[in-house]
């Protein structure tokens, strides 16, 4: 191709990741948990994390909430970094982030719309007007627009689950971390959580990152998949590639063992 051609290869806002980890390092004791790891997310990019349990998978969502800090290496959050950096700018990288945990982790005595107000109003200073609003909005999303006024108690497992993810929303993250949400829930329950996240997942632009052992949920969300082993990637690739001709033997064993 000749130099005065082709203005489509000049996007230079097209290589700057969203998320972004540089040689990240995490031990616990003797156990080195992440190894030197490197990875980026592209924005609007949907990545999921396979592999064994205790790879190391869950760690990376905890040190992007800042639940863990790493020993070693660069964690970025759209340009600012979150490791290493002053408590100001982490606390800024930190609320582009909303993560949806195993456990629903909602207020117990909080109605669901109350559950997802509480954070806008205190944290991000929307009126409760607004943020009720938002919320409604939500929860209609996510099929729960006729249940604002149940408490938790009054609510199914995956009911649950779908306020948690109108929790996260409503804070407007720019990422959203999906550590195995559904593995909590009984099985008759799950395919309304996935179908929810599938919707989001294709009609907002929000990045996601997410740790789970649904696979064919994984292949139908994401446009990327890393095959973990140890605390490193050891494959990663489009979905199509991981699940139907991967080049390790250890994903090929774990895969074999999963689906
Ligand atoms: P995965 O999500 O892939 O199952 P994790 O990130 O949860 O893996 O765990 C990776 C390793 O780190 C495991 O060996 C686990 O026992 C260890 N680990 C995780 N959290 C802690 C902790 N708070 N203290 C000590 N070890 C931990």
């Amino acid at each position: 191709m000749s130099a005065d051609t082709a203005p489509e290869t000049t996007d230079t806002t097209a290589a700057k990741p969203l998320i972004r980890f540089e040689n990240v390092t995490k031990r616990f004791g003797e156990n080195t948990v992440l190894d030197n790891l490197c990875f980026s997310v592209q924005p609007g990019k949907h990545v999921t994390l396979i592999g064994p349990s205790g790879s190391g998978k869950t760690t990376i969502l905890r040190l992007l909430m800042t639940l863990a800090s790493p020993d070693e290496g660069t964690i970025e959050v759209n340009g600012r970094h979150l490791y290493p950096a002053q408590e100001k700018e982490r606390r800024e990288a930190r609320k582009q982030i909303g993560m949806v945990f195993q456990q629903f982790n909602l207020f117990p005595n909080m109605t669901a719309l109350r559950n997802i107000t509480e954070a806008p109003v205190r944290v991000l200073g929307l009126s409760r007007d607004e943020a009720e609003a938002r919320a409604k909005e939500l929860l209609e999303m996510v099929g729960l627009g006729d249940r604002c006024d149940a408490k938790p108690t009054q609510l199914s497992g995956g009911q649950q689950q779908r306020v948690a993810i109108a929790r996260a929303l409503a804070m407007r993250p720019q990422v959203l971390l999906l550590d195995e949400v559904t593995s909590a829930l009984d099985p008759e329950l799950v395919a309304g959580v996935l179908d929810v996240l599938r919707d989001i997942a294709h009609s907002t632009d929000i990045t996601m990152l997410c740790v789970t052992h649904e696979m064919n949920f994984a292949r139908d969300i994401s446009d990327e998949v890393l095959m973990f082993d140890a605390g490193r990637v050891i494959e990663s690739g489009s979905p199509e590639k991981i699940f139907s001709d991967p080049e390790q033997e250890r994903t090929r064993e774990f895969l074999s063992a999963v689906l």
